[in-house]
């Protein structure tokens, strides 16, 4: 699933090349329902200019000239990619935005879990209210983190995930950075203390910024690929998400499924804290 880093990567090449760009024409696949309806959605896009594109935690979007926003979230199987005269065809596709340069923008969606909806400035808002602090802004405190984790009765690997916690991480990055952290996934959040979280969020900038710059991370599924369809590289530089053998001390890193999520951690170097 796209996570911070690929939605980022995605949102960065989509105003780099959609910025100013007109909509002429919006195709709806009739097994697909836009929000609130395809109706609306059909109605507030076509002819509008597009402003800027932007990531909220792990969904995108694009601002239009007439304050409404296009939101796509991508969850499991979406991808949004922009097509040219060159480039073949993409399976499962449900929206297709016609743009006055003669590209087009795809959305598609496999297994239909992503979301494809247009708000208001009101419901933009909103949207950005529902989510925790982000990681990447410099004015995202530990003390924030510290707080927004003490709110939450689970293990730290769970408050890691819950977007109310903090925004855009998922399964992979809260790994690796707990894994940085030398923090066990299983701590309880009651055990976390101030100077814990203070490293947390080290780690956790860390690797997002690490993983940005490889362009995201591209599974064996191959399910992720940026807006021109290339694959991200991150995958090639985990810290321990996938690994037999703790980078660190050689160790045989431990997996479990915590929540139903995957999760590597090495038992030598992220010891368990009790109380
Ligand atoms: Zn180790």
């Amino acid at each position: 699933m796209p996570e911070l880093p690929e939605t980022q990567t995605i949102a960065a090449i989509l105003n780099k090349n959609l910025a100013g760009k007109n909509v002429l024409q919006v195709q709806i696949s009739k097994d697909y329902k836009a929000l609130p309806s395809t109706e609306i959605f059909i109605k507030a896009v076509t002819g509008k200019k597009i402003k800027s594109v932007k990531r909220v935690a792990k969904n995108i979007l694009l601002e239009l000239n007439n304050g409404v926003r296009i939101l796509f979230h991508l969850a499991m199987t979406g991808r949004l990619l922009l097509w040219n005269e060159k480039v073949g065809s993409e399976k499962w596709v449900k929206i297709i935005l016609h743009l006055d340069n003669g590209t087009k923008l795809t959305f598609s969606d496999m297994r239909m879990f992503g979301k494809a909806a247009v708000l208001s400035p009101k419901q933009t808002e909103e949207l950005a209210a529902r989510y925790g602090p982000e990681p990447l802004d410099k004015n995202t405190t530990p003390q924030q983190l510290f707080e927004k984790i003490k709110s939450k009765r689970t293990n730290i690997k769970n408050a890691l995930l819950d977007q109310v916690v903090i925004s855009g991480l998922g399964n992979i990055y809260a790994t690796d950075a707990l894994f940085l952290a030398k923090i066990n996934p299983l701590t309880k959040t009651s055990e976390i203390a101030p100077e814990d979280t203070s490293r947390l969020l080290d780690a956790i900038r860390e690797v997002l910024e690490e993983s940005i710059k490889f362009g995201g991370s591209t599974l064996s599924d191959k399910m992720y690929v940026d807006p021109f369809g290339k694959e991200g590289t991150y995958q090639e530089h985990f810290k321990i998400y996938s690994k037999k053998n703790c980078p660190v001390c050689d160790g045989k890193v431990n997996f479990m499924k915590i929540s139903g999520r995957g999760t590597y951690f090495c038992p030598a170097c992220q010891p368990i804290i009790s109380a």
